[in-house]
């Protein structure tokens, strides 16, 4: 029997997974200059956290997520976000003590149970950035634009507002949200006989979330609710106004979307999502927004957050395409050893200890094989430089370095291994 993997889950080979490292170096050194720290959090939590952060009546913890009982019969979830987990953490290590803001970010998997595609997978990777401070529209501004930087980095993206879309909305704050809600409610039940089953359930439960169906029917209700910003309080309009004013005198485009929403019910005020160009159905690539009571309905301390985690397989469909092989030949070694004598292997091993000390990446066969299955070989990995070992040239004091790509040859004379070695990775190095 053949062993797959599971369903959603898919192998990074090094050719895939080069494009990401690059993306998320990229990312974590955009983060460091706006004084982010890293941390890493388990990919696995208790139940409960996920219940009480995301909510028990939102798609993710009633369908998504992976929930289980481990031995000791303990209900434990593989994390769906990282929010929960970060906010948990800040509580269980006391961090508010600590001068604000609190600036965390990590990445890793997560995991739903969704249906993949393109762009949606079981297990997928997120950089995920969280601040804790204080509720100013600043603190949005500068975190949306950050988003932005890092989206736009690779390739130093100068056309990045044709890929990405910023929309954004207010969710308002408990007080007028609550308001909202009775008005959307009250039209959603005046039109329940046109949504389908799922909505005609959110209604009851969680009616924001029908702003967010997919099918078309529902569309054509939720085209015509009675929209939020009109709903928002004084203090939530001048928040947002304030927002939207300061991403017009730095020049970020934006679109308003009323009926914005988002899966999780711990954001409140500012939401947004960006969008990409070319990824079909599942076209938000970074998504986030402000959840400024989730760490006291987590027991902690009340502290204004906010926060975004930008899906890294979207963002490389986003960017990639046709300019894979740049990243291809940062998988080829810079150099390969071949060795002709048995008596030649353990210096040839020396070499090889020498030449990665200088920071080349180099390989080396240690099995019997001609020189012309060797260079064939060295060939077939891509090997950009080999350097032969041969009896009589060794007596001589001398190697024989190949250029592959050019086809051409030199003798190289030295005195040790080591005169060898530096003569070899400066005479490549200005090549590479
Ligand atoms: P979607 O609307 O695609 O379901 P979401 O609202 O559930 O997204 P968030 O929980 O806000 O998404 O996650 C932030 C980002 O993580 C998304 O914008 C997306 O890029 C990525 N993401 C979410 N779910 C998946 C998935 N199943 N596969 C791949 N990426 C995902
Ligand atoms: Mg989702």
């Amino acid at each position: 029997m053949n062993i797959q993997s599971v369903r959603g889950f898919k192998d990074w080979l090094p050719e895939d997974f080069i494009k990401y490292q690059y993306l998320i170096n990229l990312a974590r050194s955009i983060l460091l200059t706006y004084n982010y720290k890293e941390i890493k959090i388990p990919i696995l939590e208790k139940t409960e956290l996920f219940v009480r952060s995301i909510g028990e009546f939102t798609d993710i913890v009633q369908k998504e997520t992976y929930t289980f009982q481990d031995r000791n019969k303990e209900f434990v979830t593989l994390r769906p976000e990282a929010t929960a987990g970060i906010c948990r953490m800040i509580i269980e290590k006391g961090l508010f003590v600590n001068p604000k803001p609190l600036k965390f970010f990590t990445t890793g998997p997560m995991f739903r149970h969704e249906r993949p595609q393109k762009g949606r997978l079981r297990e997928f990777y997120q950089i995920d950035v969280e601040l804790f401070g204080e509720l100013n529209p600043y603190l949005e501004a500068e975190t949306i634009y950050l988003a932005f930087e890092i989206l736009k980095a690779p390739f130093n993206l100068k056309n990045y507002s044709e890929i990405y879309t910023l929309e954004i909305n207010s969710l308002g704050c408990l007080k007028c949200r609550a308001e909202y809600k009775k008005e959307l409610v009250k039209f959603l039940k005046e039109n329940k006989d046109k949504l389908c089953h799922t909505c005609q359930e959110r209604l009851e439960k969680n009616p924001l979330r029908v702003l967010d169906c997919k099918i078309k029917t529902c569309n054509d209700v939720i085209a015509k609710t009675p929209i939020i910003t009109e709903y928002l309080c004084k203090e939530c309009k001048i928040h947002f106004e304030k927002l939207k004013e300061i991403f017009n005198s730095i020049g970020i485009k934006y679109v308003e979307n009323p009926r914005l929403v988002r899966g999780l019910d711990y954001y409140i005020r500012t939401i947004f999502e960006i969008k990409a160009k070319g990824l079909g159905a599942q076209d938000t690539v970074a998504a986030g927004g402000r959840y400024d009571y989730l760490l006291k309905e987590l027991g902690g301390d009340y502290l204004p957050a906010i926060g975004f985690a930008i899906g890294v397989e979207r963002w490389a469909i986003s960017i990639f395409g046709d300019k894979k092989e740049k990243f291809l030949q940062e998988l080829f070694p810079d150099i390969f050893l071949i060795v002709l004598e048995d008596e030649l292997l353990i210096k040839g091993f020396q070499i090889a200890q020498f030449l990665r000390k200088y920071g080349l990446k180099c390989e080396i066969n240690y099995e019997k094989k001609s020189l012309k299955a060797q260079l064939r070989n060295a060939d077939k990995l891509l090997a950009k430089f080999v350097l032969i070992l041969g009896e009589k040239e060794w007596k001589e004091k001398k190697a024989l370095l190949k250029d592959m790509k050019k086809g051409v040859q030199e003798e190289i004379k030295f005195e040790n291994l080591e005169t060898l070695s530096y003569k070899i990775y400066n005479k490549i190095k200005n090549e590479l």
